[in-house]
């Protein structure tokens, strides 16, 4: 995903647009149970002006990640906003450079991809979630362990069987 700016330096303040398809790097993703469908793409568009490079645009991707409770897929898409300014040289290392007549979009994508990572999700509010003890998918109908759980609380009673 490389920029060549080189008509951008020419004319400052034009706009110039770029649409890159690309495979986003597992490493971004924050579950190691999540996993990228098809490609992602990133389109947006780029000028050059005073020395800098300014480029706006989104990313979309997709995914499949897991139910923090159960573990199901889920089917998850998002597009996330970028913009940034790119410097020729910068001592700052938070910034972002481009090289000569070159700029690298690699790097910044990941880096948005990662910041915008959800923390988690569940398939359903309603989702009961995996049994603790035997595994059983509880959505799935309950299990017996939680009826002992059930039986062995000595509230059971005073709290109308609820606990
Ligand atoms: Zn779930
Ligand atoms: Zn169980």
């Amino acid at each position: 995903m490389v920029l060549d700016i080189t008509e951008a330096k020419k004319y400052p303040s034009r706009s110039y647009s770029f649409d890159f398809k690309f495979t986003p790097q597992e490493m971004v993703l924050n579950n190691p149970l999540a996993k990228f469908v098809g490609n992602a793409r990133f389109k947006g568009s780029y000028i050059f002006s005073g020395g800098k490079v300014y480029v706006k645009g989104d990313i979309t991707y997709s995914m499949k990640y897991p139910c923090d409770r159960c573990l199901k897929k889920i089917n998850y898409k998002d597009t996330i906003p970028f913009e940034e300014v790119f410097y020729e040289f910068s001592d700052d290392k938070s910034d972002y450079t481009y090289n000569g007549n070159l700029l690298d979009l690699a790097k910044p994508a990941d880096d948005y991809l990662i910041l915008n990572m959800p923390l988690g999700m569940v398939c359903d509010k309603q989702c009961k979630g995996i049994c603790p003890q035997c595994g059983k998918n509880l959505n799935q109908g309950s299990c017996d362990c939680q009826e002992q759980e059930i039986s062995r609380n000595p509230f059971s009673k005073l709290l109308g069987g609820k606990f």
